[in-house]
C-alpha cells in the first residue's frame, strides 16, 4: 500500500481517489476548489495545501485534471508537483490532454529523476464510480509494472501502449473514433427521417449489422428520445479533437474528418449546447436538414 498525493477532485477524480482509498492506500489530496477538497477530507483523506505539499508527502503521485495548461500548471508552475517531488517520486497524469504536453512533462520530470506515466481514461463517471475505467498507457514498461496494481485499483482494463505521450495519442483516437461515429449516425438517421422511415426501426436494422457499434447502441437511442443529459460533454469532446489536430499538425498529419465535426462542435457550443451529451452531435446536422430524428406521431 502507498502513499498517493492526488490532485484534481472533480466528476472523475473524486470517485477515482475513493477506490484508491477502498483499496487501502493513503491519500493526500488537493484541488484548487477548497469544497472539493473537504469533501475528500471527509471521506478519509489528508489535506493538501498545494500540488507541491502533496507530492512532498506522496510516493505516488496522480493528477485528473480538465486539460493541457492545467496539467503544465500544476505540474511546472510555482508550488507545484516537481517542486515538490524527490528522486524516485513515481508521477501519473490521467487527464484527457495533448500528448505533446504530456511529453513536455515527461522530460521535466524525468530531468529531476522522477518517473513519468501518462494515463488517460475512458469510460466516463458511471465507470469512475465502479472503479472498471479503460486506461490506456504510455511510459517505461518497468514503471508500468510497478504501478499496474495501483491503475488497477480505478480500471479494469489497463494497458502499456507505448512510450510517454502514448496514452493520450491512444485516447485522442479513441475520441476521434467516437466523435465521427456520432456525426455519421446523425447524418444517416436525419436521412432516414426526412425520407419518412422511423429512426428507431432503422437503428433496429442495422445494428446487427457492419453498420452497428457500441456508440450505436449508446447514442441513437439517446438521439431518438431527445436525451442530451450528459454522460460526456460536448466542451470535452471539442477540447479532445482540439488536441488531436493540433498534434496531427505537429505529426505533418490531415485529419479532415476530424477537423470537420470538431467545426460542429465548437458550433454546437456557440448554440449553447456545450453541457449537453456529445450525443446532440446529431442536432447539427438536424439544423442544416430542418428536422429532428424522431418517431413518427
Ligand atoms: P472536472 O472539471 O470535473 O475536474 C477537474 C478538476 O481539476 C476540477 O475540480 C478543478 O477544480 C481541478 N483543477 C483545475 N486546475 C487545477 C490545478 N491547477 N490544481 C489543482 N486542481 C485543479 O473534469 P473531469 O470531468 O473530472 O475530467 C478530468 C479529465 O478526465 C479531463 O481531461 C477529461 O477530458 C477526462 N475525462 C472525462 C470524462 C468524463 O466523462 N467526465 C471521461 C473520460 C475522461
Amino acid at each position: 500500500m502507498a502513499n498517493i498525493g492526488f490532485i484534481g477532485l472533480g466528476i472523475m477524480g473524486r470517485p477515482m481517489s475513493i477506490n484508491l482509498m477502498k483499496a487501502g492506500h493513503t491519500l493526500a489530496v488537493y484541488d484548487v476548489v477548497p469544497a472539493l477538497v473537504d469533501a475528500a477530507v471527509t471521506a478519509g483523506a489528508a489535506r493538501g495545501e498545494s500540488c507541491r505539499d502533496v507530492a512532498s508527502r506522496s510516493e505516488i503521485v496522480i493528477t485528473m485534471l480538465p486539460d493541457g495548461p492545467e496539467v503544465e500548471q500544476a505540474m511546472l508552475g510555482a508550488g507545484g508537483v516537481l517542486e515538490g517531488a524527490r528522486r524516485g517520486t513515481v508521477v501519473v497524469d490521467m487527464s484527457s490532454i495533448s500528448p505533446l504536453v504530456s511529453q513536455k512533462v515527461g522530460a521535466a520530470c524525468a530531468g529531476k529523476g522522477v518517473d513519468f506515466l501518462d494515463a488517460p481514461v475512458s469510460g466516463g463517471e458511471p465507470k469512475a464510480v465502479e472503479g472498471t475505467l479503460a486506461i490506456m498507457v504510455g511510459g517505461d514498461a518497468a514503471v508500468f509494472e510497478k504501478m499496474a496494481p495501483v491503475l488497477k485499483s480505478m480500471g479494469s482494463s489497463v494497458t502499456l501502449t507505448g512510450p510517454v505521450g502514448a496514452g493520450n495519442v491512444t485516447k485522442l483516437a479513441n475520441q476521434i473514433m467516437v466523435a465521427c461515429n456520432i456525426a455519421a449516425m446523425g447524418e444517416a438517421l436525419v436521412l432516414a427521417t426526412r425520407a419518412g422511415l422511423d429512426p428507431e426501426v432503422v437503428f433496429n436494422a442495422v445494428k446487427g449489422g457492419l453498420a452497428g457499434s457500441a456508440v450505436l447502441n449508446a447514442k441513437a437511442p439517446m438521439a431518438i428520445a431527445r436525451n442530451f443529459q450528459p454522460g460526456f460533454r460536448i466542451r470535452l469532446h471539442q477540447k479532445d479533437l482540439r488536441n488531436a489536430l493540433l498534434a496531427a499538425e505537429a505529426m505533418k498529419v490531415a485529419l479532415p474528418l476530424t477537423s470537420l465535426v470538431q467545426q460542429e462542435l465548437v458550433g454546437l457550443m456557440n448554440a449553447g449546447k456545450g453541457d449537453c451529451d456529445h450525443s446532440a452531435i446529431v442536432t447539427f446536422v438536424e439544423g442544416l436538414a430542418g428536422i429532428e430524428i424522431k418517431r413518427p406521431q
